[in-house]
């Protein structure tokens, strides 16, 4: 069901609009020298907002947390210099009062905070009557209803420059990415709140420089907003997330090699192919799913002989087998082993779901 959120759209923030939409920085403020160099780099490629962690979420204690307060003067720096808007990571009152003083012009709410209904509304407390843009990133955890919860409370403080950031989920499987994108959440949630901007961040999805550059296309690609890229003049000695940030001029080549397509067409010619291969589409995903229907019939029988001959269900040899076998057969058919796997283990899934039920009628 669509959600309708009273939302200006980004021109409001009080920039240019471009395509795409960029914000980068450090992801952490380090010195001022730092966070300087960075935005007079970055401003020269027309980077309109600056971005920089000050209080930062560290996974163990003991590593980098951000310089703190002392943080805010520089972004003001940047400011005053370059004519960039600033944003930063808000994760308490505190932080959201410090930000509002010191003038940062854009607060966003980072991954592990939206995850956290009670700290959410705090923010939304404190932002009450405020008018400032706020970007809301996806909790660390696939759960579009908590996003878009997040949102709601944010919308509820009376913000209406608001914005979300796509930054990929955590997962228990070894991928090549830090944080798993999950493009259909992302456009799930575009189709729940059709008038909020998606913002990709592909360096968090990412987690390494070289990756980078291919998941922001594939965001402009998908039709989302804007990128929020992780900029260091000098990424190697980064104090944090030091292997996915980009040098400004790595930004300023990255902005200039995207491909920004349209989203439709009146050509011809280009529509009606599109609608014959869609139909040819639509035809397949029906054949796969009486496919699957058959297969489900035969795991229904196999069900009913388990529960005669009183056998228990999972039979982790069995499943080992089929796995294997479907990704040596995917592979030849030029399908990933990552793909074979997620869709061998929800086709698994059903299955024991099935045969579950059987064993309990
Ligand atoms: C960040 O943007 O620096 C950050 C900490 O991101 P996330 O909340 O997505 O992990
Ligand atoms: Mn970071």
């Amino acid at each position: 069901m669509e959600i309708h959120l009273n939302i200006e759209p980004i021109e409001s923030w009080g920039v240019k609009p471009t395509k795409p939409f960029i914000l980068s920085g450090p992801c952490s403020a380090e010195s001022e020298e730092q966070v300087l160099t960075a935005a007079r780099g970055l401003a020269a490629y027309g980077v309109q907002i600056f971005r920089a962690g000050i209080w930062k979420p560290r996974t163990r204690p003991n590593q980098f947390e951000g310089v703190g307060s002392v943080g805010l003067k520089w972004l003001r720096t940047v400011k005053q210099e370059t004519g960039m808007l600033t944003a930063t990571e808000v994760a308490n009152v505190k932080h959201v009062y410090e930000a509002l003083k010191m003038g940062v012009d854009i607060l966003w709410i980072g991954a592990r905070t939206s995850a956290n209904p009670f700290s959410v509304q705090e923010i939304a407390d404190a932002l009450q009557g405020v008018d400032i843009p706020v970007l809301i990133k996806n909790p660390v955890n696939p759960d579009l209803e908590l996003w878009i919860g997040a949102i709601e409370r944010i919308a509820g403080a009376g913000i209406t420059k608001l914005g979300a950031i796509h930054r990929g989920f955590s997962s228990s499987e070894k991928t090549k990415y830090r944080n798993v994108p999950q493009w259909q959440v992302a456009i799930e949630l575009h189709q729940r709140i059709p008038n909020l901007p998606i913002i990709c961040d592909p360096s968090h999805i990412a987690g390494r420089a070289d990756l980078v550059f291919e998941i922001s296309q594939q965001a402009m690609d998908l039709g989302q907003d804007g990128l929020i890229i992780e900029s260091h003049p000098n990424p190697k000695i980064a104090l944090s997330d030091g292997k996915q940030q980009l040098t400004p001029d790595e930004v300023g080549q990255l902005i200039k090699n995207l491909k920004i397509r349209e989203a439709t067409t009146d050509n011809i010619k280009f529509t009606q192919s599109l609608e014959e291969l869609r139909a040819k589409i639509d035809m397949i995903d029906e054949e796969i799913l009486a496919i699957i229907q058959r297969r489900m019939n035969v795991v229904k029988e196999i069900g009913k002989n388990k529960k005669e001959n009183n056998i228990r269900i999972l039979q982790t040899d069995r499943w080992m087998q089929i796995i294997e076998k479907a990704k040596q057969k995917g592979n030849s058919k030029g399908l990933s082993d990552e793909f074979i796997e997620k869709l061998f283990k929800a086709i698994h899934q059903e299955s024991i779901n099935i045969q579950t039920e059987i064993l309990n009628s």
